[in-house]
């Protein structure tokens, strides 16, 4: 595994309790969309059980010049450093490793719980920059809209071939959609639900029941692509 050093450049709060933390871009790094890393601080300036290094799917997309990393702010001792760590601070950037593979040609229904849109907010752009039309419709989950991380950029994505809906399930004021994602769900947005090829992120049971769900209407196991996040 490779590993670079970076820096941080800037950070935002880009939704409710949620950072996006822009990283320099190491000269040799390349990474797929989707791709994740490890990120080291030179220490934790608060107790972490886990230390000094998490994992973190790079938000941004392969042609963008910077490499960013969105994440909730939990309160752990890794996070308060993060926020805290000056600019001028040597950070290791450990990767790229894994991530979800993008099916080329084949039709796509994302499906995102929290900052589980990390991975798909990289693939949509790296979408848009190759000028791919593939069929996209990305359903993402929140409780209510002060959280969905990148809701404006989903909602002005131009393209004829993306549908994106934003699920709100704890405001009963919200006028679109509100039940949890699942297969009534599915089947009325998607009645042709079989000929796509499903990707899911978000907590580990969020992943692990949606993909069960899937595989009850007859969606090959092959046709489903995920990554849990643990820690939430
Ligand atoms: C492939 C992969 C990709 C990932 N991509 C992302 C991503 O893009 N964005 C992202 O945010 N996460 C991502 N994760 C998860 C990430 O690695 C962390 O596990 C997650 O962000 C939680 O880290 P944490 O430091 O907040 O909590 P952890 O240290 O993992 O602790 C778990 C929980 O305990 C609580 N906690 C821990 N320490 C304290 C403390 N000192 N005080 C109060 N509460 C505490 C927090 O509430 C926290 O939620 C990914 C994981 C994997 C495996």
């Amino acid at each position: 595994m490779q590993v670079y050093k970076t820096k941080l450049i800037s950070k935002s709060e880009i939704a409710e309790n949620t950072i996006e933390f822009v990283l320099d871009k190491p000269g040799s790094f390349e990474f797929r969309a989707g791709q994740n890393i490890n990120l080291k601080l030179p220490g934790v300036l608060y107790p972490d059980k886990k230390g000094p290094r998490r994992t973190f799917t790079i938000s941004s997309a392969p042609k963008e010049p910077y490499i960013t990393i969105t994440t909730r702010m939990t309160g752990s001792g890794y996070k308060r450093t993060l926020l805290e760590i000056p600019y001028s601070v040597d950070l290791e950037l450990i990767g790229p490793m894994g991530g979800m593979e993008w099916i080329s040609g084949a039709p796509l229904v994302f499906i995102a719980g929290g900052i589980g849109i990390t991975p798909f907010k990289s693939m949509l752009t790296e979408r848009h920059d190759e000028g791919l039309s593939d069929p996209v419709m990305l359903f993402y989950s929140n409780k209510v809209l002060a959280s969905a991380a990148y809701h404006n950029f989903f909602s002005n994505y131009q393209s004829d071939n993306f549908r994106y809906i934003p699920i709100i399930t704890g405001d009963k004021n919200w006028p679109g959609e509100k039940r949890r994602f699942d297969l009534s769900v599915l089947k009325e947005y998607l009645p042709d639900h079989v000929k796509y090829d499903y990707y899911i992120c978000g907590t580990i049971l969020m992943v692990e029941q949606i993909s069960q769900e899937l595989q009850t209407i007859g969606i090959a196991q092959a046709k489903i692509h995920s990554e849990a996040f643990f820690g939430y």
